[in-house]
């Protein structure tokens, strides 16, 4: 069994063992294999264990990935995720080549993946990341603009809406982490009431996947628990 078979297994159990402690099926909460700064054999890896979705930050990091995975096993099913903030320039290669961005938090990000979509593609699928712990300088719409942001998109031809991703800073206790990621899941509950039918809440990475399970977290993001550690200087630039 590879190291990396072994880690998948080990997150799977803490899924398992998350749902449980809360009376959630583990079967409605996704796994995102973060593969940033892994190369492509390492995903090949995942493939191999039955990993099919996969998260990139870097836009020409991932395209390149999503090609060699192309030549390494075409006949693969695999949904790669944009989940890095994204600059206005850089939309193009992503709405040719990604299945979901989860970093869209501006109507102008928005309709530029809309446009550049190609028509004969599936639907881009769409989350917002949303600033829930109010840092300013951090990537994520504001709660308040949140729900005029949600309209428009759900509005825009090629792009599905499929929910909110978040990204809190870590909190001393379970607790505070949870009442953290419950913040996204009541702005959530608060869109599907003004009916949007959201269906995807993004949070919950290798340290605190728990404490967004309990708060109703329905895809985890896991790099290092899947992967290993990363190299120190590309882990401060995440
Ligand atoms: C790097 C990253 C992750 C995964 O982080 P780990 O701590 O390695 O699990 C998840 N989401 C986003 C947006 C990231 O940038």
């Amino acid at each position: 069994m590879t190291t990396i078979e072994r880690n998948l297994q080990q997150v799977h159990e803490r899924l398992k063992r998350s749902c449980a402690q809360v009376g959630r099926d583990v079967n409605a909460v996704a796994l995102l294999a973060v593969s940033k700064t892994f190369d492509a054999d390492a995903v090949c890896l995942a493939l191999d264990a039955g990993q099919h979705a996969f998260g990139e930050n870097y836009v020409q990091e991932g395209t390149e990935k999503i090609e060699a995975l192309r030549k390494l096993r075409p006949s693969a099913a695999l949904q790669w995720h944009c989940i890095g903030p994204l600059q206005s320039n850089k939309t193009r290669p992503v709405a040719e080549r990604f299945d979901w961005v989860q970093s869209v938090d501006r109507l102008k990000i928005a309709q530029r993946l809309s446009e550049q979509r190609p028509a004969d593609m599936p639907d881009l699928q769409i989350c917002l990341q949303v600033n829930v712990d109010g840092g300013a300088n951090k990537s994520g719409v504001a709660p308040v603009e949140l729900g005029a942001l949600a309209l428009a998109v759900s509005r825009l031809p090629r792009l599905k809406l499929r929910g909110l991703m978040c990204i809190p800073e870590p909190a001393p206790t379970f607790e505070a982490q949870r009442d953290l990621f419950m913040r996204a899941k009541v702005l959530f509950d608060q869109l599907n009431a003004e009916g949007l039918a959201l269906d995807t809440l993004s949070m919950g990475m290798s340290d605190d996947l728990e404490a967004a399970v309990a708060a109703g977290s329905t895809m985890v993001r896991v790099g290092r628990g899947v992967f290993g550690s990363r190299p120190e200087k590309l882990t401060s630039v995440a």
